[in-house]
C-alpha cells in the first residue's frame, strides 16, 4: 500500500481530504504529513449543520497531531 494511502487511513481522514506527501527526518524522527483537498473539489460540508459550501480561500497551517 502506498505509505500516503496508509497515513490517510490511519488518522483517518475522509474524502475529499487525502494525504499528498509524507515525510520521516531529523534527530528525533519527525514525521511530517501534507494533506490536501482532492482535485476538483469545489465544495465542503459545514462542520456544524453539514450544508455544502464553496471553497473560496486556501492557507497552508500546521498542527500537531498525537504521536503515531
Ligand atoms: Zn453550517
Amino acid at each position: 500500500m502506498d505509505p500516503n494511502q496508509l497515513f490517510a487511513h490511519a488518522l483517518p481522514l475522509p474524502r475529499p481530504w487525502t494525504v499528498t506527501s509524507s515525510t520521516l527526518e531529523g534527530k528525533p524522527k519527525k514525521l511530517t504529513l501534507m494533506v490536501d483537498l482532492v482535485e476538483g473539489t469545489k465544495s465542503l460540508p459545514c462542520s456544524w449543520c453539514g450544508k455544502q459550501s464553496r471553497i473560496h480561500d486556501r492557507r497552508e497551517r500546521r498542527w500537531r497531531h498525537l504521536n503515531f
